[in-house]
């Protein structure tokens, strides 16, 4: 459906109509391809970055160049924005960012991109380019590295996590990691210090995200990634949580819970949402409260977070009545205001006392009315 998408035509259009060569790249084609969603669309094109822009204000487009150094111009059409990216080869690197010069050939496009099933191309007809063989490795569901992995990593540690990425979403399960991949992965452990936190942590919830990144976060701790990344965390129940969790929406978050580690929160680059939430789920997993409390205190879908990785970390079944104690908790409302205790309580003493009567009638499962805590 995409590939007919009117501003994506517009762009083909104008390049192929110049004489240049157009494709769409990357996860379009790769999620096509596999029958699943796209999240974004990836075009490249033999024509430089100035002669897109040209072309585009020609034809009265609006041309933004969002990444001039990478060959990115950004086409705004109805709207609506497309990134089309010059063909670019490697050069230089520095571990972290390839060094790049434009290029007018698709195969040297091809050979910097990381993985096989990552460098498919699709012209604007929705024909198959396969310059680098990624097809049977796509059919096969294997992710494996364009050339030599080892080599791959040290040009980009960022590649050590998207292939646990790709592995989590689109791996084969029962066939199992690259093991090739697997050990470039070990090998180059201390490169992934050179990595923002941000990009490290974006990289790490898009993992968790995926259906089951169970078998990926293994193969991720058994290489020594998951420590370096998060000191201390522990992936040995997510298999179980996963299993637990089936009937509800993915939540990353509540996976990095489990997990744990030392400021994860820092480590990870969370924002201070994620952070709070995280901080929730930790200290709910860890605190004695009930069910009902945690959902009168942090809403539904906390509380539910808690009790199922309650249930993991403790080996205890999910406890029965559940969605009860939620509900009841989560439409609770305290029936003291302040001004019921007044003017007889005033001053600090005011907070002390609603505090402790908060207490007493969630302790009594919400049952107290407000007449019975005023008395
Ligand atoms: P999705 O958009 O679904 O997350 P994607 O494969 O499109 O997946 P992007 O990050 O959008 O991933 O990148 C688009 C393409 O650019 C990739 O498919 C890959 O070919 C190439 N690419 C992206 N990052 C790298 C990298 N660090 N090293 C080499 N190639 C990369
Ligand atoms: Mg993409």
């Amino acid at each position: 459906d995409w590939i007919n998408d009117h501003g994506a035509q517009r762009v083909c259009a104008l390049l192929s109509d110049a004489g240049y060569q157009v494709y769409f790249v990357g996860g379009c084609v790769r999620n096509d391809l596999l029958g699943v969603g796209i999240s974004d669309l990836d075009m490249c094109t033999d024509a430089l970055p100035a002669r897109v822009m040209e072309l585009a204000e020609a034809a009265g487009l609006r041309a933004l160049p969002t990444g001039i150094d990478h060959g990115t111009v950004t086409i705004v059409i109805d709207h609506e924005p497309y990134e089309i990216t010059t063909y670019r080869k490697d050069v230089q690197t520095d571990g972290r960012r390839a060094v790049v010069a434009f290029s007018d050939r698709i195969e040297d496009d091809a050979r910097r991109r990381d993985f096989t099933m990552n460098a498919l191309y699709a012209d604007p007809t929705g024909q198959i380019l396969d310059p680098l063989d990624g097809l049977p490795d796509l059919q096969a569901r294997r992710v494996r590295f364009i050339d030599d992995a080892d080599a791959r990593i040290r040009e980009d540690y960022l590649r050590t996590l998207r292939f646990f990425r790709f592995h989590a979403w689109y791996g084969d399960v029962a066939a199992g990691i690259d093991p090739e991949g697997l050990a470039a992965c070990s090998a180059n452990l201390d490169g992934l210090e050179t990595l923002s936190k941000e990009r490290v942590g974006l990289e790490m919830l898009k993992i968790l995200s995926a259906p089951d990144p169970a078998p990926a976060m293994a193969a991720m701790a058994q290489s020594g990634v998951l420590t370096r990344i998060l000191p201390g965390g522990d992936a040995s129940k997510l298999a179980v949580l996963v299993h637990l969790e089936a009937d509800l929406a993915v939540d990353s978050l509540r996976r990095l819970a489990l997990l744990g580690g030392q400021d994860v929160a820092v480590a990870l680059r969370l924002s201070k949402k994620q952070a709070k939430q995280l901080e929730n789920l930790r200290d709910g997993m860890g605190s004695s409260a009930t069910i009902g409390e945690l959902a009168y205190r942090l809403g539904a879908d906390q509380a539910r977070n808690i009790a199922i990785l309650r249930a993991v970390m403790f080996e205890t079944p999910v406890p029965d009545g559940l969605e009860r104690q939620i509900d009841a908790g989560a439409a609770a409302k305290f029936p003291i205001k302040p001004v019921d205790l007044m003017p007889g309580i005033t001053g600090p003493a005011l907070g002390d006392k609603l505090r402790e009567l908060e207490t007493r009638w969630i302790a009594s499962g919400f049952i107290l009315t407000r007449e019975e805590l005023l008395k």
